[in-house]
């Protein structure tokens, strides 16, 4: 199937994407690696009029860690770059591993991790490990910079909190604290190039034995990744056994709502976030 007509600007300044995304209204949309318009443009799911190309514009494609601010990484930063960095390995590894899951490693080469998060699917494999660890979705409009909470990014299925103009510069992922460790397990039929059923995230501190803080995010199981809240309630404060691990994997069912599709009956989905969430719990104590 041949792509419909667009026309392809490449602007090269932050600045003059915004206004041209601005101007152009809802026909522009931006482009970073592709991966995700090229296929719903040629069985015409998306027809934008204009493709506004961010590849040329400088500084765009970096990562970089810093102890007190954590992983920064850029709008044009490859998920195959995050999931090889050694940086990112050695102060982040759930987050490389979340990178890795993705699709297929010619994907990864070409897609981004920022490109991943904006188009916004229930099942992005990297929106889970971002929302337990409180990342910061760096943002640039026409008039003026801002950073919105991960927790206040997604709105919708494939529909972000940004608005006319605004393209995103970048994600900063905060440091795991003293005792922090995260994990991410994505369940799917293949091993490669498959969409997850089900995803979970977790991140715990464990002090003396004691669970003091825990995070746990869920995708596919909702219109946008979602938090449950009632699992990490039942897990903060107590040692953590096979009890509470088992109680708090049960909220975590509780909490989603799935559907039905091609992939997954709503009942299995939801078993599965059960087994998941054990699992991605006890690999966050593990690390
Ligand atoms: C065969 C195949 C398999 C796949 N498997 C998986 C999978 O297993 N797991 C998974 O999570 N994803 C999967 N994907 C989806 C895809 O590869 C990722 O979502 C990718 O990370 C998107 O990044 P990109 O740079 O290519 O974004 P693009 O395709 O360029 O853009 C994606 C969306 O984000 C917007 N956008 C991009 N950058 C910005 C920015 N800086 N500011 C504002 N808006 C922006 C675009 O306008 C567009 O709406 C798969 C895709 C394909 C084709």
């Amino acid at each position: 199937m041949v792509l419909p007509n667009f026309e392809y600007m490449a602007p090269k300044t932050l600045g003059e994407a915004c206004n041209l995304l601005a101007e152009l209204g809802k026909g522009a949309m931006v482009m970073a690696g592709a991966t995700d318009l090229i296929p719903p443009m040629k069985d015409r799911v998306i027809k934008p009029e204009y493709l506004i190309d961010i590849k040329r514009i400088p500084d765009l494609d970096y990562l970089e860690f810093e102890s007190t601010e954590g992983l920064k990484i850029g709008a044009l930063t490859t998920l195959r770059s995050i999931e090889t960095s050694p940086i990112v390995k050695e102060n982040n590894p759930a987050v490389a591993h979340a990178a890795k899951v993705v699709a297929s490693t010619q994907i990864r080469a070409k897609g981004t991790m920022v490109g991943n998060i904006c188009n916004a699917s229930p099942s992005c494999d990297t929106a889970p490990i971002l929302l337990v660890q409180g990342a910061k979705i760096l943002v640039q409009g026409p008039n003026k910079d801002r950073c919105i909470s991960i927790d206040d990014f997604f709105v919708g299925i494939k529909k972000t909190s940004l608005e006319s103009g605004e393209v995103v510069t970048g994600i900063i992922i905060p440091p795991l604290g003293e005792n922090e460790k995260a994990a991410y397990i994505k369940h799917a039929v293949r091993k490669a190039m498959d969409l997850a059923i089900i995803g979970v995230a977790a991140r715990l501190r464990i002090e003396k034995g004691i669970c003091t803080d825990a995070k746990i995010a869920l995708g596919a199981v909702a219109i946008t990744p979602i938090r449950a809240p009632r699992a990490e309630e039942i897990l903060i404060g107590k040692k953590l056994t096979e009890e509470v691990i088992a109680e708090a994997s049960v909220a975590a069912m509780n909490s989603c709502n799935p559907i039905s599709d091609i992939r997954a009956s709503a009942e299995y989905r939801k078993d599965m976030i059960r087994v998941f969430t054990k699992r991605a719990i006890k690999q966050a104590m593990e690390g």
